[in-house]
């Protein structure tokens, strides 16, 4: 919901019911008054947001986790990620950003450092696979038509696709069209091909790599540290896992890919090809083209 569409919509009521004299007196002070217009659904109130969706608007849930990052990023580097970058694809579309699920499925040590780092605070599959199911199908009771759901963590993929599905298969004589997406398959060739030591890049190793430090560094530069030269190198790949998670912290920071590439323009260049896709997307299956 962008200023100008708030301002659009209910200017265009007014001017139906008072002659222009009135309609310019009191527009004015419904401008002066009128609170800054927000893409947070936690910033509107219920007749805002009710009115939003009974338009069809769309509505944008981030999935993140409170996860470890390495020294340089903060624990709650994938749900900062994907809600900003929610509220950036919601500016395009004039779509509004549900409250965050700021914890995802548990960190796995060859995808996210393990569950043995301070701060890791993971759930199991099972659990946010129904935290999704019911925060989607109260979103559609609530009247959303049009859902996106975003996730920043890797792992969480398949858990938030069987909460999805639960909530469109049960329960709902119309149900809700809801889109999942990751951020990461949308940036571009010639954005990758930016991040020289990642050309082939393994998105299930990119933790606190080159990808996540960049758009951090975009996204929220206050909250990024300076990048070691320890960051510049990241430990082998086990092509197994094995349980139980070992109990004491790696050897290593955190970082399963190296970050030493990172930029603040990288990370723009990469919002601007999710940001540019995934409206893209919600316009074509969303049916707004
Ligand atoms: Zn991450």
């Amino acid at each position: 919901m962008r200023a100008d569409a708030v301002v659009g919509g209910r200017t265009s009521r007014v001017l139906t019911v008072l002659g222009p004299l009135e309609l310019k007196a009191r527009f004015i002070r419904y401008i002066m008054t009128m609170p800054q217009a927000s893409v947070r659904v936690t910033e509107l109130t219920w007749g805002e947001y009710g009115e939003h969706v009974d338009a069809g608007g769309i509505v944008i849930l981030p999935v993140g986790s409170t996860e470890q990052h390495g020294h340089h990023l903060p624990l709650a580097t994938d749900t900062l990620i994907a809600t900003r970058l929610a509220e950036l694809v919601a500016t395009d579309l004039g779509a509004v950003v549900a409250p965050a699920l700021g914890y995802g499925f548990r960190s796995q040590p060859e995808t996210g450092g393990g569950e043995a780092f301070p701060g890791s605070t993971g759930i199991s599959g099972a659990t946010l696979a129904m935290l999704v199911c019911d925060v989607v199908m109260s979103l559609a009771a609530g009247g959303a038509t049009r859902i996106i759901v975003l996730n920043g963590h890797y792992e969480n993929a398949s858990f938030i696709v069987d909460g999805v599905e639960r909530a469109v298969d049960v329960g709902h004589r119309t149900p809700p069209r809801v889109l999942v997406a990751r951020w990461a398959p949308f940036v571009g060739p010639q954005t990758l091909a930016r991040m020289s030591s990642n050309r082939n890049i393994d998105w299930s190793r990119e933790h606190a790599g080159v990808a996540e430090t960049s758009l951090l560094a975009a996204l929220c530069p206050e909250l990024v540290r300076p990048v070691t030269e320890r960051a510049r190198v990241a430990p082998a790949p086990k092509p197994y896992q094995a349980f139980p998670q070992p109990s004491t912290r790696p050897a290593h920071d955190g970082l399963l890919a190296p970050a030493g590439d990172a930029s603040a323009e990288l990370g723009q260049a990469m919002i601007e090809d999710v940001v540019t896709g995934l409206a893209r997307a919600a316009r074509v299956e969303f049916g707004m083209e």
